[in-house]
């Protein structure tokens, strides 16, 4: 099959569209089509290499991925040959005490396609039956493959970690990205009030139609000013952030008494500074969060189904194009997700 591939890490240079191996399933796995397949900031991660990813090489990247069923293993029950399915982009063991809480990310055996399993830019991938859901409605595959990764992020984000009630107030930082685009649908579902920022008109201008009712151009203000003053100085119940260091004092002096920040990301940096006296005097939470679980991938695509949250989709490539692909996700010009066509 044509796939796309790197033998060692590096910028975009070091993807290789070339002929790879057709993967082979086992009783318990299908194999899938690949229709389209969504970037995440994840793949670049893994394509720049470190400490944290020593990955077999060659390796083929791709978390988000929908496509069609063309072959299925003797154990497998619940999916059938040319099923239109997207899949769900954690694998866990499903046997251990956190998978059984439905908190797959916190499974020992946790990973994702295109990480220790090869992923979506391929013409073909092979699934456990567990990760392979049917697509919702009358989505395309684009729009599925655009869903997955984000959603699950933002749901688990949003409801699980940081408790978002109905009416609160909620800051999102980065609303271009996928999970900030993700992040401004799902707390509007609870009716929260949501200040998202970006750094453009254009941005500010697509995040006030997905549901934002307030935006902060963060190249041109100040976030914790335009928080302070749109809250009447209370500030926000909850941040959700993915950046990290660059706007992280801004973030925390953002929320309320009783605020959570969230993250799930450090974009620009990990060092970080925590302010006790505020922490404890305002009795605020920060909190990690990593992905989530298959559970709150279903929970969010019965959303989907009823068109209240939508994959928003800034571009399309050809499977070939992934370079230039993952140089547009680097270059930060764009709104929503990125994808490959095989
Ligand atoms: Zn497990």
């Amino acid at each position: 099959m044509k796939a796309i591939r790197f033998h060692q890490h590096g910028g975009p240079d070091v993807l290789k569209f070339e002929e790879a191996p057709e993967p082979k399933i086992n009783a318990n796995e299908v194999l899938v089509k690949v229709k389209a397949c969504a970037l995440n900031h994840l793949d670049v991660w893994v394509r720049n290499g470190g400490p944290a990813w020593k990955l077999p090489l060659p390796h083929i990247s791709g978390s988000d991925i929908s496509g069609e069923v063309v072959e299925v293993g003797t154990l497998v029950t619940r999916v059938r040959l040319g099923d239109r399915v997207l899949l769900c982009p954690g694998i866990s063991c499903g046997r251990c005490e956190m998978c059984f809480r439905g908190l797959d990310s916190a499974c020992r055996l946790y990973t994702l396609f295109g990480v220790f399993v090869e992923g979506g830019y391929a013409e073909y991938v092979k699934s456990p039956e567990m990760n392979v859901l049917p697509i919702p409605g009358d989505l395309s595959f684009e729009e599925a493959a655009a869903v997955p990764l984000v959603f699950i992020t933002a749901w688990h984000m949003l409801f699980t970690r940081a408790g978002l009630k109905p009416g609160e107030e909620v800051l999102v930082i980065g609303a271009g990205s996928g999970v900030g685009s993700a992040a401004i649908q799902i707390a509007k579902l609870v009716n929260a009030r949501v200040i998202a920022t970006a750094g453009a008109a254009w941005k500010l201008e697509k995040a006030r139609a997905l549901g934002a009712d307030e935006v902060i151009d963060h190249a041109q203000q100040s976030i914790a000013e335009e928080v302070k003053r749109l809250t009447k100085k209370r500030g926000v119940d909850v941040v959700v952030d993915h950046v990290g260091a660059a706007v992280w004092d801004s973030c925390f002096d953002s929320l309320a008494t009783y605020g959570r920040l969230v993250t799930c990301g450090m974009t620009t940096g990990a060092d970080l500074k925590l302010d006790g006296q505020q922490l404890f005097g305002r009795q605020r939470s920060v909190l990690g969060s990593f992905m989530g679980g298959k559970a709150e991938l279903v929970e969010a695509l019965k959303f989907v189904a009823q068109g209240k949250l939508k994959a928003v989709i800034d571009s399309v490539y050809p499977l070939a194009e992934a370079a230039a692909a993952q140089r547009k996700m680097e270059g930060r010009e764009f709104f929503g997700k990125i994808l490959l066509h095989p």
